[in-house]
């Protein structure tokens, strides 16, 4: 291949193609390929019919070696250039007037001697002295490599973030997790213990009834055992002779018409708690309607709607202390995620709860109004969905006792 500069060039042309160095006793082939005859006998001696040649593959019959005694005397010219060359370079020469490359044309990038600068194939060429040069272009490269260096610890920088941010949302994703359990969890057994005061009241409802039942059944025989009683005395008042039966008949008549007896109580059947039977449906339809946070508020009723914009508790003067115990909170149940297992972690975090009162309505009592605490601080949609529970079981069951019309504007 063609070197790029006339040195190289030169070079090339005195070199053997099959060790690559200068030509050492150089001879010419039939296609004219020159070798180191060395080379060439060294090549051909594993053959003894067909003789290729290394560089055009052409075949010959015969082994045909020519010296080639000029291409010997240009080898060693070019050698003799070569190493004149290899001098002038590290001398630091120019390489044509053979002076100090003290200049450097920035034109043409490359290092110049005074006598260069004066050619005139530079007159109109910027040229700086060397030195200087070397200084704009070692400033140029620090500027370069710094902003470089920036970029890779940015670059550094934003991918431990991002890795970071990888195991934080993890951690994150787990205490959601953990803590949905938990909530679910309550709300499962606030559910469950509702249903067994439901429960316990309509069996307690209708004990009422049926013993309100028995008592009137009981007056009710008496009344008919003592009814009997007086037809058979009148009965056998009529049966009598006649002296007999005039006998006091007027008195006896009007004492017995005197007789009283209680009027006939209907004891009603109708069970009261029916009505609350429709809250489970209702906390059912709530639930799923405000599984998006977004549409909470618009969803809700106006008796509801107003507990939120005007929450019970004075949010401006508490707020810090409630940021506080957030914050704690939050800490303690990290920790608490991190550390505990599971079957302790509810009974515990339940403790707490109750301690700060979140839970700490009275539960035995479903229809007796209730104080509602709401945290304001807590309102993601987890505590969306329990906060709708509870406001339906502390406020809308009291309220729609008092106007059962109410529940229509759910
Ligand atoms: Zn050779
Ligand atoms: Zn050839
Ligand atoms: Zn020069
Ligand atoms: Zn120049």
């Amino acid at each position: 291949m063609a070197a790029a500069n006339p040195a190289e060039s030169l070079r090339d042309e005195a070199s053997c193609s099959i060790c690559l160095d200068y030509f050492i006793d150089p001879v010419t082939i039939d296609c004219g390929h020159n070798f180191c005859r060395s080379c060439i006998t060294q090549t051909w001696e594993r053959s003894e019919t067909d003789f290729p040649c290394p560089q055009c593959r052409k075949t010959f019959q015969q082994k045909n070696l020519r010296p080639n005694r000029q291409l010997a005397n240009m080898v060693e010219i070019a050698k003799k250039l070569s190493e004149c060359s290899v001098r002038l370079k590290e001398e630091n020469l120019c390489e044509k007037h053979e002076e100090k490359l003290k200049l450097f044309c920035e034109d043409d990038q490359r290092a110049i001697c005074v006598v260069c600068d004066r050619s005139r194939d530079h007159r109109s060429h910027t040229v700086t002295p060397i030195e200087e040069a070397v200084q704009e272009y070692k400033e140029k490269l620090k500027i370069h490599l710094e902003t470089l260096r920036k970029d890779l610890e940015d670059l550094l920088k934003f991918k431990s973030t991002e890795e970071k941010k990888a195991e934080e949302l993890k951690s994150e994703t787990e205490i959601r997790r953990q803590k949905a359990e938990y909530e679910f969890a309550e709300l499962h057994q606030l559910l469950d213990k509702e249903k067994q005061i439901f429960l316990l009241s309509l069996e307690e409802e209708e004990k009422k009834i049926l013993q309100r039942m028995r008592e009137n059944m009981t007056q009710l025989e008496q009344q008919s055992f003592a009814l009997k009683q007086l037809i058979s005395e009148i009965e056998e008042k009529s049966q009598q002779p006649a002296n007999e039966l005039l006998k006091d008949v007027k008195d006896a008549l009007s004492r017995w018409q005197k007789m009283k007896f209680l009027e006939q109580e209907v004891v009603s059947t109708d069970l009261k708690m029916g009505l609350e039977l429709s809250y489970p449906q209702q906390l059912k339809t709530l639930i799923t309607k405000f599984r998006g946070q977004a549409t909470f508020m618009n969803g809700l009723s106006p008796p509801i709607k107003n507990m939120f914009e005007n929450p019970v508790i004075d949010r401006p003067t508490k707020i810090k202390a409630k940021e506080n115990q957030e914050k704690q909170r939050n800490e303690d149940q990290k920790h608490r995620l991190l550390n505990e297992p599971n079957h302790l972690l509810e009974t515990r975090g339940r403790k707490r709860e109750r301690k700060r009162g979140r839970y700490s309505q009275e539960r035995a009592r479903p229809l007796g109004p209730r104080r509602l605490a709401i945290n304001v601080d807590r309102l993601d949609t987890l505590n969306m969905i329990a906060f709708t529970a509870f406001a339906i079981l502390d406020l809308w069951v009291p309220l729609s006792v008092l106007n059962p019309s109410l529940l229509l504007l759910c």
